[in-house]
Parts: structure tokens; C-alpha cells; sequence
């Protein structure tokens, strides 16, 4: 593809979606990936818009005619991103952001080696429990439905399981304070189309090969 491809992963409740928001209104010429999904819209998401809604049936179709350069079952649903999505970017010249979970990257990854990878990091377990009941909060008014307790433990466990790639993302920043991490997201963004002024060394920060203080002190509470 003509533009860079950029890859966002994040356990769940970390706040990559706050964050991509804020990145949005940032940095021109950044296309947003709308994946497929066999999972029900919430709230006030609409078709075409957040996702493409679709059934399983519809869903399983498009993996046999090999539309998706990834997919993956996540929490019970499918997700993925079509081969078209990518098509589109490169057609109206821009650069694509990517917001999959961490079995997509990996394939993702693995066939197409330019793409920028980050990885956004909760600053600790308890501050990602707060988080996922705040947003819990948020989710049953707009379902009228209780999320029952099992699935919170569910996305807890989960993040653990995550955190165990980040080492194979290129970037990784933790949402501490919500400014800090979207100047960093956007300098990465910068760097990578060959920025420097004023980006470089937060760019340089957030690299995985080497971790700075505030990322191993993230990690370090996970392994408590
Ligand atoms: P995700 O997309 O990773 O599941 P969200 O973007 O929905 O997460 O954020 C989960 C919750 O955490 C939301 O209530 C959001 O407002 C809050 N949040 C996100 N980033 C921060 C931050 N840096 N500080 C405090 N709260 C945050
Ligand atoms: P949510 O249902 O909260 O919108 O997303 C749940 C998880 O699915 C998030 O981790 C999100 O990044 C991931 N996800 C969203 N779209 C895709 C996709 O196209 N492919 C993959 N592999 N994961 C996705």
C-alpha cells in the first residue's frame, strides 16, 4: 500500500479507544479501519460506521472467499479486517489505522513486516479494573442489560494474557494521563512518515527494544 499501515492493540478497557478518538483529531490524512463484526451494535453505534455488522453466517462466507487479511474470535465474536479496507487507503492516498486485538496483529504482522505496531498499556491492574467498571457502567445504560461480574474477571484475565505480546509490538505506551499517552501516540504516528522535530525523542520513548522506567513499572505491577 501506498501509506503507512498502523496497528493499535490494547486489552480491553485500557482506553485505546479514547485514545484513537483523540489521534483522530490530530493527524490528517489517517484513515480508521471499519472492521466486520458478528458481535450486536452498542449504544449509539450505527452500521458502516464504528463496524460493519454482519451475521456469522455472512461472516464465515467472506473467510471462505478470503476476503479478510485478518480475523479472529474475540470474547465469543468475530472480527475482521477486509482485504478492501486497505484498498480503499491506499486509493485515496492516505495512511490506515488498524484497531485489532492481539491475535489479528500477530497475523497481520506476519504478512505484511512495514506495518507499525503499538501497543497501549493499562498503567496496572487495579487502574484497568476501575476503568473496565467505569466503562461497564456506561455499557449497561446503553443495553439496559447488566454485565454480569464473570465477564470483568473474563476481561481482567484476558489483559494478562495480552501483555505477553507486547515485546512483539514496535511501540508501546501506557495510558497513565490521558494527554501524555495521545502526545506519544501522535509522535509515533509522525515519526514513522519521517517527522523529527519535536517527535523523535517521544517516539524513540515508547519503543519495546528499549523499555523506558514508566513502561517496566507498568509491567512490573501485572507480574505482582
Ligand atoms: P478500550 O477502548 O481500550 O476498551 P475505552 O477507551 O473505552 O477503552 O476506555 C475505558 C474507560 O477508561 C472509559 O471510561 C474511558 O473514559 C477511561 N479512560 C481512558 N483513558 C483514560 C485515562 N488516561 N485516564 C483515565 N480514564 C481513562
Ligand atoms: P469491541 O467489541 O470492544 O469494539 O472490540 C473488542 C476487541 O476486538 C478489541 O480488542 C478490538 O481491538 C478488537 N477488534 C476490533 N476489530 C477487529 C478486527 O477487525 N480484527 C481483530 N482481530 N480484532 C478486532
Amino acid at each position: 500500500m501506498a501509506g503507512t499501515l498502523f496497528i493499535i492493540s490494547a486489552p480491553s478497557g485500557s482506553g485505546k479507544s479514547t485514545l484513537v478518538s483523540q489521534l483522530r483529531t490530530l493527524v490528517e490524512g489517517l484513515d480508521f479501519s471499519i472492521s466486520y463484526t458478528t458481535r450486536a451494535p452498542r449504544g449509539s453505534e450505527e452500521d458502516g460506521r464504528e463496524y460493519h455488522f454482519t451475521t456469522r453466517a455472512e461472516f464465515e462466507r467472506m473467510i471462505a472467499a478470503g476476503d479478510f487479511l485478518e480475523w479472529a474470535e474475540v470474547f465469543g465474536n468475530y472480527y475482521g479486517t477486509a482485504f478492501s479496507a486497505l484498498a480503499h487507503a491506499k486509493k485515496a492516498g492516505k495512511d490506515l489505522l488498524l484497531d485489532i486485538d492481539v491475535q489479528g496483529a500477530a497475523q497481520v504482522m506476519k504478512k505484511l513486516s512495514e506495518a507499525v505496531s503499538i501497543f497501549v498499556m493499562p498503567p496496572s491492574p487495579q487502574i484497568l479494573e476501575m476503568r473496565l467498571r467505569h466503562r461497564t457502567v456506561a455499557e449497561e445504560a446503553a443495553s439496559k442489560a447488566a454485565v454480569p461480574e464473570a465477564v470483568i474477571q473474563q476481561r481482567l484475565a484476558e489483559a494478562r494474557h495480552e501483555l505477553k505480546q507486547m515485546q512483539n509490538y514496535k511501540y508501546a505506551l501506557v495510558n497513565d494521563v490521558l494527554e501524555q499517552a495521545v502526545t506519544e501516540l501522535r509522535a509515533i504516528v509522525l515519526c514513522e512518515r519521517g517527522v523529527r522535530d519535536g517527535v523523535q525523542a517521544v517516539a524513540s520513548s515508547c519503543r519495546t527494544d528499549a523499555p523506558s522506567p514508566k513502561l517496566k513499572a507498568a509491567l512490573a505491577t501485572f507480574e505482582r
